[in-house]
């Protein structure tokens, strides 16, 4: 019997990115540069495993949890992490440290024992050796499980076969059975009850159902056709702009050399290496120029916001509706608001009316849109107005006056 293959979700997507770079990384085993947002998330993934530890009966306090993670930041310089520079890396360290103190705030009081942390899984399925590490898994009880997977970077998307993965892996797995059966001996079957991603960085939760069989079982069929292809050698390239922009072998792929990588030749690889970081650079600088806009964009629109204010307060004192500058004018106006605020009543309202199938969702703005709907009689609009709460509310317009 041919040994199993070894894959997991990471091989996966890179096989699934472009089959050639799969071969550069897991046939040929050339290491690819280190990232400055891998060695980041490491670094936080290890203060959650030292946080949440259930060989550890008291929950460490914050300080200890920075205390930790300063000793583990600085076990490696800011080359080996792959930051351009110390600067860029203590921007990193410091963001490192907001993150763990906002999650104390944010959880400290609630901390308990999730039946596992980074749980390395080894598992033999259909041929392949599926090596996993679940962040954090909670037992929810009934037998259902609840795996949360930790993200650190800028962005956070629904990543499907992550999710299949863990799924597949977990109900799969005989290691979480018999943890969860060691808390209720009365589970014979393991089911997925929740997938959630939680971003660190804003402390935010995605959370998702578990997929129905039929979705796993065509995942799980994709899955053994790539393994299929691998184990037949297929690596044909699949070049494109976004997966060969930032691709770690872009000077020794054939695509871009124009002949098949030799590794009998090192010097192409050892090129290749010095050639990277010219390769890898610019992904850092992009996000960087990114996050950066964002920010400053926040920062102008919590200014613009600051600065209506202060001309609605300065017109309404000098009694002025409309005020110029050099080359704009500001003009106020009052909007008289009707708020909805008894949602039931509203609702037996429209039905003794017949007016319902008219709004289908019965929210603020589309019941207010009745009143301002011609084939509504005057009297179901008078019975409206008088569910209905008034306010004023000051509104600013600025336009350029040429
Ligand atoms: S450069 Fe493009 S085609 Fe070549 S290995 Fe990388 S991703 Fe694939």
């Amino acid at each position: 019997m041919s040994k199993n293959l070894s894959f997991s979700y990471s091989k996966l997507g890179m096989y699934k990115e472009c089959p050639q770079k799969y071969k550069f990384r897991y046939i040929y085993m050339i290491p690819e540069q280190p990232k400055y947002y891998f060695a980041f998330g490491s670094a936080l993934h290890e203060v959650m495993e030292y946080i949440y530890n259930p060989a550890n009966p008291v929950f460490p306090t914050l300080a200890q949890a920075l205390d930790f993670f300063e000793k583990h930041w600085n076990k490696t310089s800011f080359e080996q992490k792959g930051y351009s520079s110390l600067e860029k890396e203590l921007a990193g360290y410091a963001e490192g440290r907001r993150i763990i103190e906002a999650y104390y705030n944010k959880n400290a009081a609630g901390f308990i024992h999730p039946l596992s942390v980074e749980m390395k899984t080894n598992l033999d399925i259909d041929g392949l050796n599926l090596i996993s590490i679940l962040d954090r898994v909670d037992y929810m009880g009934g037998g259902l499980v609840k795996i949360l997977d930790y993200k650190t970077g800028k962005t956070v998307q629904r990543e499907p076969d992550q999710l299949y993965m863990y799924q597949k892996v977990v109900e799969n797995s005989p290691a979480i059975r018999s943890l969860v059966q060691q808390k209720d001996p009365s589970v014979k079957e393991l089911r997925v009850g929740q997938l959630s991603f939680y971003h660190l960085p804003t402390l935010q939760e995605m959370t998702f159902e578990r997929a129905p069989d039929k979705e796993i079982f065509e995942f799980w069929q994709g899955v053994l056709k790539i393994a299929g292809n691998i184990r037949a050698g297929k690596f044909t390239p699949t070049p494109g702009e976004s997966q060969c922009r930032w691709c770690d072998y872009r000077n020794i792929c054939p695509v871009f050399t124009g002949k098949e990588y030799n590794p009998a030749e090192p010097a192409d690889a050892s090129s290749c290496q010095t050639k990277m970081a010219d390769i890898t650079q610019p992904i850092q600088n992009e996000q960087e120029l990114l996050s950066a806009k964002i920010d400053r964009c926040g920062q102008l629109i919590e200014e613009v916001k600051i600065l209506q204010k202060e001309i609605i307060a300065l017109m309404k004192k000098n009694n002025f509706d409309i005020h110029f500058g050099k080359n704009y004018k500001a003009e106020l106006s009052h909007i008289e608001k009707l708020e909805f605020t008894d949602k039931q009543k509203v609702i037996e309202l429209l039905r003794a009316l017949e007016l319902i199938a008219k709004v289908l969702v019965p929210t603020q703005s589309t019941v207010a849109g009745l009143l301002e709907d011609p084939s509504v009689s005057a009297e179901a609009k008078n019975k409206l107005k008088a569910l209905a709460k008034k306010s004023e509310e000051d509104s600013l317009d600025i336009q350029r006056t040429e």
